[in-house]
């Protein structure tokens, strides 16, 4: 180890800041978030320097660096251009064993500034001994998703509690990131009182959208609901890949719906999501899109308020806006739809029960999940009712992953080009002026391949998805 990782305690303390451009400003900013009270040298400086003196945040001195300016310093930063300059504020410094760092110059430092990941009081500090910043960087975001943004009220939280609080410490941790402080404190009191007698491990359920198929859409909330569950309930809708982010050691229940091929009944799944969670286990039901938007997560969440089971919905991305945003479709548009309306395509004993009127306004974005089947009884219906044959509409297959196909025309035509072509489901029926966009903004081409052949690695069924 090359360098000592340590935190110092610069609050109220004197700090020098050699240079006044925009790298100095930066460092300033840092100082004064840690409480410091800085001192600008230079004869030059940046307006956001002057406005930090006029705030009276700091003091500034317009003149050269000289090395009485140093004395009683408890740290010192050169952010100057000027190499010479530099080199004497460092030897100054180091001669009055003043911990100095000179910007992008760690020969001439004796300390280098981390790249830093604030949760405070938790802060997370990536050094890479100065000679890769653009891997701290990376990390750094990396670690800026994994840790969740409550990380600083759980620490707080905790404070008073050390000992006792490690062993239980992910299930009171999952209390503050869902928002449940209050339980939380409890359960660290009820620690407290009866250090023996652990509160009971309570089961509960998180109902995660795991978005329309690429990876890449997960929120940070549903990855880190995914990694701490201990079983997982999943249907066909959700992404082999995705359901390979679940923890190693989770159980996983496949419950997968196709079109009339209901592999577990819905009443057989809440059933089931109440069971596991009585068994105290942290049950993840991973629903494709969003669990709200056709999805029966309402239903699924009815027993378990009945029950009092605790759970969290986390939102995904719908099948809409990650279809329509990956096809180059805005699905709303000030020159060409004002509204948009999610409907279902689902047929009913062969029929189509849909609000034609509603769906025939001018200037609107109508985007139909389940349509498939039913595509050429919509197409026809609305225009029965009115709209007219030549409004654009466009099927997309498996939007968002590799094997993403935009089929566009219009109503009239749509559903003779879509029979004759060979379609994979999932796929989501846009129908409005916006599709005309969709040649010029369209910019998620993946390699024009044939649909993948490995049914374990796709989004897809032999029907169409449906409830
Ligand atoms: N809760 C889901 C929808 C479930 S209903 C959501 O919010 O997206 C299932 C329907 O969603 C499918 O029949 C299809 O119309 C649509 N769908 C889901 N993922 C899709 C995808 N990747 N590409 C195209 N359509 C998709």
């Amino acid at each position: 180890m090359n360098y000592l990782p340590v935190f110092l305690r610069i609050r109220n303390a004197p700090c020098l800041v050699v240079g006044g451009g925009a790298v100095a400003l930066r460092k300033v900013e840092l100082l004064l978030s840690a409480g410091a009270s800085v001192t600008v040298v230079s004869k030059s400086q940046d307006h956001r320097i002057l406005n930090l003196v006029q705030q009276q945040k700091i003091t500034h001195l317009k003149c050269e660096f000289s090395p009485d300016l140093i004395k009683g310093m408890h740290l010192v930063v050169a952010a100057t251009d000027d190499r010479t300059v530099n080199q004497q504020v460092s030897e100054t410094a180091i001669a009055h064993a003043i911990p100095v760092n000179v910007v992008d110059q760690p020969e001439l430092s004796n300390f280098i500034v981390p790249s830093i990941v604030d949760r405070s009081p938790v802060i997370v500090a990536i050094g890479t001994g100065g000679t890769a910043p653009i891997l701290a960087r990376l990390l750094k975001s990396r670690l800026e998703t994994l840790i969740p943004a409550a990380y600083g009220r759980l620490a707080r939280l905790a404070g008073g509690f050390r000992h006792q609080v490690k062993a239980k410490f992910d299930s009171i941790a999952e209390l503050v990131f869902s928002g449940r402080d209050d339980e939380a404190r409890d359960a660290l009191e009820q620690l407290i009182e009866k250090p023996d007698h652990p509160p009971a491990v309570q089961g509960e359920v998180y109902l995660v959208g795991a978005g329309p198929g690429d990876p890449d859409l997960l929120t940070f909330r549903a990855l880190r609901l995914m990694q701490q569950a201990d079983v997982v309930l999943y249907d066909r809708l959700v992404a082999s890949e995705i359901v390979d982010l679940v923890r190693r050691d989770a159980d996983r229940i496949f419950v997968g719906k196709a079109r009339a091929k209901h592999t577990v009944p819905q009443t057989d799944i809440n059933r089931l999501l109440v069971e596991l969670a009585h068994q105290g286990k942290r049950v993840l039901r991973l629903k494709g899109g969003d669990p709200f938007i056709f999805g029966r997560g309402g239903e699924e969440i009815a027993d378990l308020v009945r029950e009092k089971i605790p759970f969290q919905v986390i939102p995904g991305i719908t099948a809409a806006s990650g279809c329509a945003a990956y096809a180059g479709i805005p699905l709303t548009h000030r020159d060409h739809a004002q509204s948009c309306v999610f409907v279902t395509g689902h047929l009913k004993d062969g029929q189509l029960d849909l609000n034609w009127s509603a769906l025939c306004q001018p200037d609107q974005t109508v985007v139909v999940y389940m349509s498939l089947t039913g595509l050429e009884t919509l197409c026809s219906k609305m225009i029965k009712h009115g709209a007219d044959g030549d409004l654009p509409a466009a099927l997309i297959q498996q939007g968002t992953t590799r094997n993403q196909k935009v089929i566009t025309g219009t109503l009239a035509t749509l559903p003779g080009t879509v029979s004759s072509g060979d379609i994979k489901p999932p796929t989501l029926l846009v129908i409005g002026h916006v599709v005309s966009l969709h040649s010029g903004l369209a910019w998620y081409n993946p390699d024009d391949c044939s649909p993948d052949t490995d049914t374990e690695t796709n989004l897809h069924a032999k029907s169409d998805f449906s409830r």
